[in-house]
C-alpha cells in the first residue's frame, strides 16, 4: 500500500546527530547546558527523545499543552516554560513546568503563590531585554526584580535569560550577551545569591560559538531550529557536522500540463486577496500537488530537486513547475521538499499531514482512522 501524503517525514538519527554535534560545539565554548526546544514540533515524543540521546539536558516548550504532552509521554528530564507565563494559569505552569521565563513582577508573585499551594519549588529565569524588543525587563530592573523573587516563597532564581533575533532580529554579539554576563554577576553581587545560569539565546546565537566569540559565562542555550535543522540563525549557516535534511514533506502530483506561464483574463485578486505578479517563462510543464496553505505557505517549502520551481499555491493546490526537474514528473508520482522552520511548524500543526517516522514506518494520522483526507 502506497504511503498516504501529504505527509511529513521525520528522521529521529539525524535530529539526535545534529543535537549531539552542537552540544558538543556548545561544551567547548563553555556552554554545559543545551535545552532541546520542542516547540517547532508540537512537542513530538520522538524529536524530545532524539535531543535528549543527543546529550541535550532539559526540555523546553512555549506552549502548556505541548509541556502537558511531554509529562503524558513520561519525560523526566527537567521541563522549562518558555513563553511568559499567563497569569491565569500560574497553578498549571507549576505543576507542569519546573522552571519558566519571567518579566513581570506581579505574575512572579502569582506564580509564588501557586508554588506555595501545591507545596513546591519553581525555578524562574528572569528575561532581560537587550534590543530585539520582546520580552524581557530592562538591565536597570534586574536587580529589584532577582531580589523580589529571593524574598518570594516557592520560588528559587535559577538564573538570567535573554532573547534575541525573533522580533527584532537583533544578532547576539559579544556585547549584548555580553551584557547578560555583567548582570548576572552584578545580582551575585548585590543580592548575595548564587546565579547558576546565564541563558544566552536561542539558535541564532550558535553563530558566535561557532565563530569563537560566545562571551565567557554562558552557561545554557535553548536550541530548537538548529537541533531540528542545522542552521544557526543569525546568518541560517549550516553548522558544520550537521545536515538539514531531517524533515521532508511530501506531496502527491494530481495534474501535469503544459501551460502558459501567464495568465489569460482580467485580472484581480487571487484567492488570498493578494495581486499576483507572474514572471513570463513562455509554455512550461506545470504539476498541481494536493498540498496546500492550509498544510503549509509555499514559501516554506524548498523542492530537493532543485530544478523545480514552487510557483504558489491557493488553500488546497500546490503548483510547481516541473519542466527543469532532474526526472520525469508524472501523474501520481511524490514530490519531496525540504521545509523551513515556519514549514515544519505549520506541517506539524496541519490535521491533514501525516507524519512518517523513518525508519519506524508507522504512520501517525492525524485524522481518526486517517481516511478523511
Ligand atoms: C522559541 C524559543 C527558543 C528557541 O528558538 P530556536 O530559534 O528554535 O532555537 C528559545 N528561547 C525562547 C524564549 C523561545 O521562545
Amino acid at each position: 500500500m502506497p504511503l498516504p501524503t501529504p505527509r511529513i517525514e521525520i528522521d529521529l538519527p539525524k535530529i539526535e546527530a545534529n543535537t549531539r554535534t552542537i552540544v558538543a560545539m556548545c561544551h567547548r565554548a563553555g556552554v554545559n547546558e543545551v535545552i532541546g526546544v520542542t516547540k517547532g514540533t508540537l512537542a513530538h515524543p520522538g524529536v524530545a527523545r532524539a535531543m535528549l540521546a543527543g546529550r541535550a539536558t532539559g526540555l523546553a516548550d512555549a506552549r502548556l499543552r505541548n509541556l502537558a504532552r511531554l509529562r503524558e509521554e513520561g519525560f523526566t528530564a527537567p521541563l522549562t516554560l518558555l513563553r511568559l507565563p499567563s497569569l491565569s494559569q500560574v497553578d498549571e505552569v507549576v505543576r507542569l513546568a519546573d522552571r519558566s521565563l519571567n518579566s513581570e513582577p506581579e505574575t512572579l508573585r502569582a506564580l509564588s503563590r501557586a508554588a506555595v499551594a501545591a507545596g513546591r519549588t519553581h525555578g524562574v529565569t528572569l528575561m532581560v531585554e537587550l534590543g530585539d524588543r520582546r520580552e524581557g525587563m530592562p538591565p536597570e530592573e534586574v536587580v529589584e526584580t532577582a531580589r523580589l523573587v529571593a524574598g518570594l516563597p516557592g520560588l528559587e532564581l535559577v538564573g538570567l535569560g535573554t532573547n534575541l533575533t525573533c522580533y527584532g532580529a537583533v544578532i547576539p554579539s559579544p556585547a549584548n550577551v555580553g551584557r547578560l554576563v555583567e548582570l548576572a554577576e552584578t545580582v551575585r553581587h548585590e543580592v548575595g545569591r548564587p546565579v547558576p545560569v546565564v541563558s544566552g539565546g536561542n539558535s541564532s546565537s550558535l553563530k558566535l560559538v561557532m565563530d569563537g566569540k560566545l562571551p565567557r559565562g554562558v552557561t545554557e542555550l535553548r536550541i530548537g531550529d538548529a537541533l531540528m535543522r542545522g542552521h544557526e540563525t543569525a546568518y541560517g549557516e549550516l553548522i558544520p557536522g550537521t545536515t538539514d535534511e531531517t524533515f521532508t514533506v511530501v506531496a502527491e502530483v494530481v495534474e501535469v500540463r503544459e501551460k502558459p506561464s501567464l495568465p489569460d483574463g482580467e485580472m484581480g485578486h487571487d484567492a488570498f486577496w493578494n495581486v499576483p505578479i507572474f514572471t513570463d517563462r513562455g509554455i512550461r510543464r506545470r504539476a498541481i500537488l494536493a498540498l496546500g496553505r492550509q498544510d503549509v505557505a509555499p514559501d516554506n517549502l524548498a523542492p530537493l530537486d532543485q530544478g523545480m520551481i514552487v510557483l504558489g499555491a491557493s488553500s488546497d493546490h500546490l503548483l510547481v513547475d516541473v519542466s527543469d526537474a532532474a526526472g520525469p514528473v508524472r501523474l501520481g508520482d511524490e514530490v519531496r521538499f525540504l521545509p523551513s522552520y515556519a514549514g515544519i511548524l505549520q506541517a506539524m500543526t496541519s490535521p491533514y499531514v501525516d507524519q512518517l517516522v523513518v525508519g519506524d514506518n508507522s504512520i501517525h494520522p492525524k485524522l481518526a482512522g486517517g481516511a478523511s483526507r
